[in-house]
């Protein structure tokens, strides 16, 4: 169900992948890292379980491909949590903010594609060239 998206630019022919949303969880040094997607990449994964979700979307004001924290299910931490919560409170201010120029003009899954100006030459439009679910 998770979905993967290619644009391409009309005019400068510039291509960006945007896709997720996927999973990640928290080492316990609250770092941030991917699951793996359907099922857990390691041993660790599988025993800590799902944190949240990240995507990777492109930002329509600087034109960057960004990884950005959609959901974050240790807002309200306890205990062992609490004592991490400062480890990533950098990622929750960048919470769905592209992490260069903090715009929330970010894009993942506008399947029309159509009318969005290219962030690259700011001349042509972008079209969705390919589309698949993983
Ligand atoms: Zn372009
Ligand atoms: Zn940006």
């Amino acid at each position: 169900m998770w979905k993967n998206y290619v644009y391409r630019c009309s005019e400068c022919g510039k291509e960006y992948n945007t896709s997720g949303p996927w999973e990640f969880y928290r080492n316990r040094k609250g770092e941030r890292i991917p699951y793996g997607h359907p099922g857990p990449l390691t041993e660790e994964a599988r025993l800590s379980g799902i944190h949240g979700f990240f995507a990777n979307m492109l930002c329509l004001d600087c034109g960057r491909e960004v990884d950005v924290i959609l959901e974050d299910f240790y807002k309200q931490p306890t205990g062992f949590i609490e004592s991490l919560k400062r480890l990533w409170k950098k990622d929750d201010e960048n919470e769905i903010r592209c992490p260069h120029c903090k715009s929330t003009d970010l894009l993942l899954d506008k399947e029309e594609g159509h009318g969005i100006i290219c962030p690259g030459c700011r001349q042509g439009k972008l079209e969705l060239i390919d589309y698949w679910e993983s």
